[in-house]
């Protein structure tokens, strides 16, 4: 068998490849690695901030308008399923940080509903959020949580549903690609198609080691704790998601409470992740790593620092300046390179999908994305 499209990597991204390519009627072969929204990569850990004023870019936010869309889409053909709860999201740091720089460029340029906070009225709205005076916030109604795994299982079932084939604990050890096709090699086969969408998260510096595109896989750590007082102040209908710059070297970021396991909230640093291979990556978190968590947060968000409910690692995958890669392979145009999101990338992953199949079955994008070009961090 001949398929249109085969997608290496079933996570994030390789799997809103496979619903929009499989439900505008081409055969698709998927493979991974491991089993459906599985929590050895990237994209594991019950929640993921989605948000719209863009402090990374401007050219983001057309992107993330439609990947609104497209997850409404997705929740809307999978009843009962909770994949998006809009919460509202503050960015918090001085007023003359990066983040709040950045989050204000994209507001303005784009006209998105915000609303500036100064530290008074942040900790009165949002009473676990202990600002000190002189920091500020920008606040937007349209920020919120995504549910991962949800959105995960969301697409491949729509996927499966669609007639893709979907195969689950197959490692691609290597593909080809020339005037006439791709050939991909696993280890239990051979398959060829026309088009190849490639998406392998940590493992991009493995499968797209001809870029030579210096990727750096760090380790990252996500921390639920059980807050002093409870959750009711951390409840998803009047606490947001918050992302906070203490300074130009640390960042962290954290969630309303979730209903199901673990429990608690969750919070993590966005910086200082460790680099880390992901076939050997160290999944035990050190007691130093928890006390770094509490110490940032003790005087911020002074609740969190209850005990310690779970841990988890997780992996960024970085590019150089730290902006995503996704676009045709320089060199073979039948190759779509759709992953390496730096770890900023699951609010993106349903438009990406959507702009893997455009790009695999037209070579181009309805949407800008020139500036995510391979080409311009490739090497080779
Ligand atoms: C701790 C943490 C917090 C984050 N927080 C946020 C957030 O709040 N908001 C946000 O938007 N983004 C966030 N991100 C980033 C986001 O989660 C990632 O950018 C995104 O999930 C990556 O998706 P992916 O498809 O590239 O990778 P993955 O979902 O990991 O998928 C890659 C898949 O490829 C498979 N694969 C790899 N090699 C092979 C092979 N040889 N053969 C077969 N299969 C293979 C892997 O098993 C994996 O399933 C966070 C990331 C981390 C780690």
């Amino acid at each position: 068998m001949r398929y249109h499209t085969i997608i290496v990597g079933l996570g994030a991204m390789g799997s809103a490849a496979a619903w929009q390519l499989a439900r505008a009627g081409h055969a698709v072969l998927g493979l991974e690695r491991f089993g459906p929204a599985h929590a050895q990569g990237s994209s594991h850990g019950h929640s993921r901030i989605i948000r719209q004023a863009y402090m990374e870019g401007t050219q983001y936010v057309p992107l993330i308008l439609r990947a609104y869309e497209l997850w409404h889409e997705l929740a809307a053909e999978t009843p009962g399923e909770d994949l998006l709860t809009i919460t509202g999201g503050v960015t918090i740091g001085a007023p003359d940080s990066a983040m709040i720089a950045g989050v204000t460029r994209s507001a303005l340029a784009y006209g998105l509903e915000h609303e500036a906070l100064d530290a008074a009225e942040v900790r009165r709205r949002f009473p676990p959020l202990q600002l000190p005076d002189g920091h500020l916030a920008l606040y937007e109604p349209r920020a919120g949580v995504l549910r991962p795994e949800a959105c995960i299982r969301a697409h491949l079932h729509g996927a499966t549903r669609a007639g893709a084939t979907l195969q689950f604990h197959e490692t691609v050890t290597h593909w080809h690609a020339d005037d006439d096709g791709v050939t991909v090699v696993s280890d239990r086969g051979s398959y060829r198609a026309e088009r190849l969408i490639i998406a392998p998260g940590a493992w991009a510096p493995q499968l797209l080691a001809d870029l030579q595109i210096p990727f750096r896989v760090e380790r990252q750590i996500l921390f639920w704790f059980d807050p002093i007082g409870g959750s009711a102040a951390f409840a998803p209908d009047r606490f947001p998601i918050y992302i906070w710059e203490v300074d130009e070297q640390t960042a962290f970021y954290g969630f309303p409470a979730q209903a199901g396991p673990p429990g608690g909230v969750k919070i993590a640093f966005h910086t200082g992740g460790t680099p880390c291979d992901p076939d050997h990556i160290r999944r035990d978190v050190a007691d130093d790593e928890v006390e770094a968590m509490r110490a940032a947060v003790r005087q911020r968000i002074p609740a969190i620092d209850g005990p310690l409910l779970a841990s988890a690692t997780c992996m960024y995958t970085r590019t150089p300046d730290d902006h995503f890669v996704i676009g045709l392979h320089p060199r073979h145009p039948n190759v779509v390179v759709a992953s390496p999101c730096s770890g900023h990338g699951f609010k993106f992953s349903s438009v990406i999908g959507e702009i893997a199949a455009q790009l695999a079955c037209t070579g181009q994008a309805n949407l800008p994305i020139a500036f995510f070009a391979p080409s311009r961090v490739a090497l080779a």
